[in-house]
């Protein structure tokens, strides 16, 4: 680490944990703590805290835990130099950046520096004599400078080369260019502009960086394309992002609503008609990523996707995943022909905030669509609607959902309930199947990388954590070397010395000290656990036993390999074979000795 010490201090004190995790989760305050929706797993009722006082988060739900710098990591995905340098950034405070620092920190840093490259190119073309087409496009459209400002517009230039000229006369990588997919190999080698003579629109991550970016077509003359996109990078992942969230969160956690459109220009409509609460889902299909992501912001949600057959398509679609998130799903319908940049500019913002205002609920509009059909052809759709109800959770909902279909469909709710039956078995059998595969996986992702002596070190620590005073019995019986490699042995070794210095471990310190994920979890894990009336002593006692047979099982594996190799070579095992039973007549008496 080549980030001193004292500066990571510094830039952990000018960070408060409940203003950083603001920024991600609408948290409201509840006595000392606040809680919110988890980010990190899908939930309908908060079980996400976080704690001032500690300066750590903790979820009772899927126990994620930490600190500042891990709450980051996670949540961005990035090294903790990166996180150490956002929120340094953010708090208006100087790092000096050692080169050496882990590669794909250094790749990610690589990458979002040429895209910001990228960025102020195009956006400097826009304002250049080159770009005025563009330009006038866009105020065509309605967009004001500071909408152009505040989403970055820019523009690609026609040609080959442009970006490339200007990447070289600025000596930027050429190959590094490529790997954030801003050009394309050609076939007698070297590259060619990605993007060309289109209006560009830069995609930002939740820190604001520019990850990739969307182009649309100017000339109806260029037979390509309307629209085209970056490809996938390290720093950007399709599917897991939101056109515009870094621009409208604060305006979509303010208004308790947000607006799903399709594209870059529905999008930047609506802002410009001062609809500010929009995301864009970049595609037809809606994720579960983005529809947990928008979860952190608010749970209710509109959809105004375009009236043709896809665009119903992808409302269906996008609305079943966003009950299956836990949100609460609700339709505009446009008039034939129309999507929401039509709309708004034919009809004004008035109009449009009405029918957002007046949004249907997503059943209603599902009921809707099948009073639309002969009552002949009704079986399909109101087993679509049965299905959309098998994905909500909540089963009082549900029950009310099953009565209003059954009133205004003329089903009897008997009916409606023996037909939901079967599909919620399915349902949840599948579910039942993917946690139980889930949890095996992660059960064997355990023991493949530790024995039981692994997990008998996490229970030391526990007891430690939880009962200082046997720190003494513990650090007596137990051999640190025996111990090097399991994971927690950072958190091993600090104890161990602070027991050394006859001092105490202080809880708020210890979430402070270390910045891996996993320990911080950890910590933040095992201080929320409650072992009233456990006997420590006599558990320490087990634990130790354990890793000491751990030991002599390795040593005896060991022998046992030399034997064979003995065998193998024709040499004499019986020393072989004493020192092994000597080691398993060890391993019998290991608990009388404890
Ligand atoms: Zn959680």
């Amino acid at each position: 680490m080549s980030i001193p010490d004292y500066k990571i201090d510094e830039v952990r004190e000018a960070t408060d944990v409940v203003d950083l995790i603001s920024g991600y989760v609408t948290l409201k305050k509840k006595g000392q703590n606040f809680f919110g929706l988890c980010p990190f797993h899908t939930e309908k009722t908060p079980s996400f805290s976080v704690n001032p006082d500690k300066q750590i988060f903790h979820c009772f739900g899927c126990s994620a835990g930490g600190n500042v710098f891990t709450f980051l990591m996670r949540s961005e995905g990035i090294s903790f130099p990166e996180s150490i340098k956002f929120l340094a950034q953010r708090a208006g405070i100087q790092i000096e950046y050692d080169k050496k620092d882990e590669v794909r920190s250094q790749e990610n840093e690589a990458l979002y520096y040429v895209n910001e490259f990228a960025a102020k190119f195009f956006q400097e073309s826009l304002q250049s004599k080159k770009g005025e087409h563009a330009l006038k496009y866009l105020k065509e459209r309605g967009l004001s400078s500071e909408n152009i400002r505040v989403f970055g517009l820019g523009y690609a230039p026609p040609g080959w080369q442009s970006l490339i000229t200007q990447a070289k006369n600025t000596s930027n990588d050429l190959e590094l260019l490529h790997r954030a997919g801003l050009t394309l190999k050609k076939e007698e080698g070297g590259y060619y502009d990605r993007f060309r003579d289109r209006i560009i629109f830069p995609i930002l991550n939740l820190s604001g960086r520019a990850v990739a970016f969307g182009g649309r077509k100017l000339s109806e003359k260029d037979d390509s394309p309307k629209y085209i996109n970056s490809p996938g990078t390290s720093v950007y992942e399709k599917g897991k992002m939101l056109y515009g969230l870094f621009q409208n969160r604060d305006e979509i956690r303010k208004q308790k609503k947000s607006v799903f459109v399709e594209g870059y220009m529905d999008l930047l409509s609506l802002v410009a008609n001062d609809i500010k609460n929009v995301v864009a889902s970049l595609g037809t299909s809606l994720t579960e990523e983005q529809s947990r992501l928008i979860l952190r912001y608010s749970k209710h949600a509109v959809l105004i996707y375009d009236s043709d057959a896809a665009g119903v398509a992808a409302t269906l679609r996008g609305s079943d995943i966003l009950l299956e998130t836990g949100l609460d799903a609700f339709i505009v319908s446009l008039p034939k022909g129309d999507d929401p940049d039509s709309y708004v500019l034919e009809n004004g913002t008035e109009a449009l905030l009405k029918k957002i205002e007046n949004a249907e609920n997503f059943f209603d509009y599902k009921i809707q669509r099948s009073l639309e059909k002969p009552p002949e052809n009704r079986r399909e759709e109101v087993h679509s609607i049965l299905e959309s109800i098998a994905r909500i959770k909540d089963a009082i909902q549900r029950s009310l959902i099953i009565t209003k279909v059954s009133e205004q469909l003329n089903v009897s709710e008997k009916a409606l309930w023996s037909d939901l039956a079967p599909i919620l078995q399915q349902k949840q059998k599948g579910e039942r199947r993917q946690s139980e595969i889930a949890k095996r996986l992660n059960d064997l992702g355990k023991t493949r990388k530790s024995g039981r002596g692994e997990k008998a070190v996490a229970d030391l620590v526990r007891i430690m954590l939880h009962d200082w005073d046997l720190a003494e019995y513990i650090f007596a019986s137990l051999d640190l070397a025996e111990v090097r490699e399991v994971d927690l042995f950072p958190i091993v070794n600090y104890l161990k010395n602070q027991h050394k210095g006859g001092g105490r471990f202080s809880e708020k310190e210890l979430n402070q000290q270390f910045n891996d994920v996993e320990l911080t979890a950890f910590i933040v894990q095992v201080f929320n656990e409650d072992w009233q009336g456990l006997n420590l002593k006599r558990w320490a006692t087990d634990c130790i036993s354990v890793i000491h047979k751990e030991k002599i099982q390795k040593q005896i594996e060991g022998i046992r390999e030399e034997i064979r190799l003995a065998q193998d070579s024709g040499q004499p095992v019986n020393d072989l074979l004493n020192q092994c039973m000597d080691l398993e007549a060890q391993k019998k008496t290991v608990i009388a000795e404890v």
